[in-house]
């Protein structure tokens, strides 16, 4: 069901703004008061939390539609089997692609980033090829490519970032060479918040004759992805960072690629025909998708995309690049505190450190206060192995956040360094 025209945001069309009052009045969660005070929830690289209009969905499902799809001739199946696929075509719509058939539903975007490398991987790169990553990756970009590394004696090289948090292009251009078969890159880092220039590295990577994958999970959130512009080859992402369900998540993948790979999991629902001499697969992107799906998850996420369709993916970045702006701004006055990773291009999420506080004790202390931020190595170990530390806290950001919460966390951390130090 699409919410266009029932969810009017700006009175002026030509403005800028969210009212973010109307928005957190959409978010049940947000409401709350945790340990007696009121939720202050810059946790949201993590996971973000669910309008009532993706939560109405699901229940939906569950309450009115539910059945199994794809193969019941009956009127529920066939139901539910079509809000299953509207849902795929919202994706398809919101990513740019050229077709449904390029649009694979996946649990997430670890998953999709497995299914690429035992797919993609196992049958084009070999010994002797090259899978280039960054040091900034998540553990889910990196651990995948070193299983397949084991498994065909392909080598994994990777891209340094600077002390700011950034790559150089001329480390890219470096590293290149005619034995890289795959890039495999963080779109935004969810430890330093960087944005990569992944549109330059896509062309450098393809001039070298190698494929390119993208990770998403920090992107599609906060800003457009237009897979067709950038002509990144695979692009993963998962629902529960875009305000939609956990246990579902896209990979994107140029249909003539997908096309060439050999499916992964097997089961029902990705077979044309099964003898016990052959089997024959589905068409895409039925052909990765094995086994009962997560349908309210699907459908769930399509509602999620709806509504931040209906917000305006230019308004959510115009209104969180201000608020990223503010929250810098206000920990840049914080003399004590020091920000890890101050790259020009950054999006929703910074790193920091107290000097004597352990991030834990800081995580623990300000949750007391109401504020929920991440502490630890945020599955990105490589990074704070980089700084020398153990691990960092982490304030991400939404676009139902708004000063007060980056004020009451500014306090928060006051009132934590007086207690700890
Ligand atoms: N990549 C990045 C940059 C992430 O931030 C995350 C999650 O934090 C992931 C991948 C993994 O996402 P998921 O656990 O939803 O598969």
């Amino acid at each position: 069901m699409s919410t266009a025209n029932i969810y009017k945001i700006m009175d002026d069309p030509n403005s800028l703004d969210i009212d973010v009052e109307r928005v957190r009045r959409d978010f049940p969660m947000l409401s709350q008061r945790v340990h007696g005070v009121p939720l202050v929830y810059l946790d949201n690289a993590a996971s973000t939390h669910k309008p009532t209009l993706v939560i109405d969905a699901i229940r939906r499902v569950y309450e009115q539609d539910y059945s199994n799809i794809h193969r019941g001739v009956h009127e529920l199946s066939q139901r539910l089997t079509m809000q299953y696929e509207e849902a795929r075509e919202k994706i398809r719509v919101f990513l740019n692609a050229r077709s449904r058939a390029e649009i694979v539903f996946t649990y997430g975007t670890t998953d999709s980033i497995n299914l690429v490398a035992q797919t993609f991987g196992r049958a084009n790169i070999g010994k002797g090829d090259e899978i280039l990553i960054s040091e900034m990756e998540h553990h889910s970009n990196i651990v995948p490519w070193q299983l397949l590394c084991e498994q065909t004696g392909a080598t994994l090289k990777v891209i340094p970032f600077n002390d700011q948090g950034n790559l150089a292009m001329s480390d890219v251009e470096a590293l290149l060479s005619e034995r890289t078969k795959l890039v495999a890159l963080v779109h935004v880092s969810n430890a330093l918040g960087t944005i990569n220039p992944i549109g330059p590295i896509i062309k450098l990577a393809h001039d070298a004759g190698a494929k390119v994958l993208v990770d998403g999970a920090q992107a599609v959130a906060h800003m457009k992805t237009d897979v067709q512009k950038s002509d990144v080859d695979f692009y993963a992402f998962s629902g529960h960072k875009v305000f939609g369900p956990t246990g579902i998540g896209v990979l994107y993948g140029k249909e003539d690629l997908l096309e060439a790979m050999p499916p992964w999991r097997g089961g029902g629902d990705m077979i044309r025909t099964v003898t016990f001499e052959k089997t024959t697969y589905a068409d895409l992107p039925y052909k990765f998708e094995a086994g009962t799906p997560n349908i309210a998850g699907g459908i769930g996420l399509g509602a999620a995309i709806d509504y931040v369709h209906d917000i305006g993916l230019k308004h959510i970045n115009h209104y969180e690049n201000s608020l990223l702006a503010y929250m810098t701004r206000q920990l840049l006055n914080v003399e004590w505190l020091k920000i890890i990773g101050n790259a020009p291009c950054k999006s929703g999420a910074i790193s920091f450190m107290i000097e004597g506080v352990h991030h834990n004790d800081l995580g623990q202390y300000i949750d007391h206060l109401g504020v929920a931020i991440r502490t630890g190595h945020h599955c990105a170990q490589p990074v704070m192995q980089h700084y020398g530390v153990t691990g960092t806290a982490r304030a991400s950001l939404a676009f139902y956040n708004n000063t007060q919460d980056i004020d009451r966390f500014i306090e928060a951390l006051e009132k934590a360094k007086k207690f700890l130090l």
